[in-house]
């Protein structure tokens, strides 16, 4: 998901600018999309099925007058995919409302629900992130921070929020910071993002990441940090990296694209081969394909078109029609390909789908050898904290060798970045990365693979 936060009292139009800013989040989730603005307390939302583009008119922005807005943009991993589970979330509680956006995922939403069921509360919605406005509610004769913070010592897994509530925007990142978080300076406020990509079209000033374990109240032109969890192991999600965030967000200190480029660097040096052509499959193996010419001298070329009207492959509910989006998003420049030994980049492979068809597509174009490069380490473990891989029994890179992988998807050579290669990429000293997908090394405890549907 991509979350968005706005406070600038006064400014006209604030709604507007949020819906501007999902826009530069889209990609971070495409079934989804809300704004809820808070003028003196008094909170008004619009959320629905689809993309920012779509759920939003003008009429409805015009509704939306306030002083603060929060944003987000919905990809799911709890709850089903309708509208009812859209965000941002907003409750009403004695004495006020609250809204509240949530990138990320909790691994005890559900041990924390059925307590607070015991005591009455009712749920709406099946998202997790119920589960945290209603704990903040239940504390709402404490100031509003430390209602806050009173919820986040009964919540864990991963959590990237902006909510708003009376005269306050409040960012918080959780302790781990899995989840990215950055806030920008506009005229007479702040923005709260999950990516500073959006700060170009907002016009905002990028000033630094909200830190892990710190939440950020902001008020007007005022500031202010509140470490609330100061001491964790710092895991900021690798994937963001190698997939999910745009190419032009810098997170906690680290371009996605010279990561992506670097990547593809350190892949050649790996899983060198001798070829013709380096392509990718766009967008997400662009960069990394383009680091990999680079370093083997093997020129960059174009091999696939992609229709940039198809959404992302991964959201499709079930695998057939996996299977033919990726031939209606990706198409063969045959004239290009004919006869020659390719080089294949991906970003990851965690099915196998894509690259099983782009191989067969490129081979039925004539093309002489298809050498698939992956810009990451086999994905072999779920992810709990927010990214949708499947259970493993549907990851390909957790029940096959490479080479077993290699005849599955019909590729002349098969090469994964390895683990160290990834960090590398992303950190020099690669500290300060979750990397759990890949090694199964989790930043906390997480249930057991049987449970994983608790979550899905
Ligand atoms: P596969 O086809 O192997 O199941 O998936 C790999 C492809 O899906 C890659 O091209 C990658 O860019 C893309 N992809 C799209 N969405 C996601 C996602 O949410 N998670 C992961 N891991 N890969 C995704
Ligand atoms: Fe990211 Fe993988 Fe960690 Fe999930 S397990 S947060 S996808 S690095
Ligand atoms: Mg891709």
């Amino acid at each position: 998901c991509g979350v968005i936060g706005i406070c600038s009292p006064g400014m006209k139009n604030i709604s507007q600018l949020a819906y501007f800013g999902l826009h530069a989040l889209q990609h971070r989730g495409q079934e989804s999309a809300g704004i809820a603005v808070n003028q003196d307390g008094k909170i008004t939302y619009y959320k629905e099925m689809g993309l920012v583009q779509e759920v939003f008119s003008d009429t409805v922005l015009q509704r939306l007058q306030g002083d603060i807005a929060i944003g987000h943009v919905r990809y799911s991993t709890t709850g089903e995919s309708y509208v009812t589970n859209a965000q941002p979330l907003v409750v009403h509680y004695k004495g006020g409302s609250i809204a509240l956006a949530h990138n990320g995922n909790l691994v005890n939403a559900q041990q924390i629900r059925e307590e607070l069921e015991e005591h009455g509360v009712i749920f709406q919605t099946s998202i997790d992130s119920e589960v945290i406005a209603n704990l903040i509610a239940r504390y709402n004769a404490m100031p509003m921070e430390e209602a806050i913070q009173e919820a986040l010592k009964k919540i864990r897994g991963s959590y990237a929020l902006v909510i708003t509530c009376r005269d306050k925007l409040i960012g918080v990142r959780d302790p781990n910071g899995l989840r990215p978080l950055c806030i920008g300076k506009i005229e007479g406020g702040y923005v709260l993002s999950s990516e500073s990509c959006a700060f170009h079209v907002l016009n905002a000033e990028f000033i630094r990441d909200v830190e892990a374990g710190e939440m950020v109240v902001i008020d007007g032109n005022d500031i202010r940090s509140i470490p609330y969890a100061p001491n964790g192991r710092k895991a900021l999600c690798s994937f963001e990296f190698v997939y999910f965030a745009r190419p032009d967000s810098v997170m906690d200190g680290r371009s996605v694209y010279i990561s992506r480029r670097n990547a593809g660097r350190i892949l050649a040096q790996e899983h060198p081969v001798e070829a013709d052509m380096v392509i990718a499959v766009p967008d997400s193996g662009t960069v990394a394909a383009i680091g990999y010419a680079e370093e083997s001298k093997i020129p960059f070329g174009e091999g696939l078109m992609k229709n940039r009207y198809v959404g992302r492959t991964f959201i499709q509910p079930d695998q057939r029609m996996r299977e033919l989006s990726v031939r209606l998003k990706l198409n063969v420049l045959k004239e290009n390909v004919k006869g020659k030994r390719l080089v294949l980049i991906d970003d990851s492979i965690v099915r196998g789908t894509t690259s099983r068809r782009l191989v067969d597509m490129l081979k039925a174009a004539g093309a002489k050898e298809v050498h698939v490069r992956v810009s990451s380490p086999p994905v072999k473990f779920s992810c709990y904290f927010g990214i949708d891989t499947p259970t493993r029994k549907n990851l390909v890179g957790a029940l096959h060798s490479v080479e077993e992988i290699r005849q599955m998807i019909g590729a002349d050579s098969l090469g994964y970045l390895s683990i160290e290669g990834l960090m590398k990429s992303i950190h020099m000293d690669g500290q300060g990365l979750c990397n759990a997908c890949f090694s199964g090394d989790y930043p906390m405890e997480v249930p057991k693979e049987g449970n994983k549907f608790l979550f899905e």
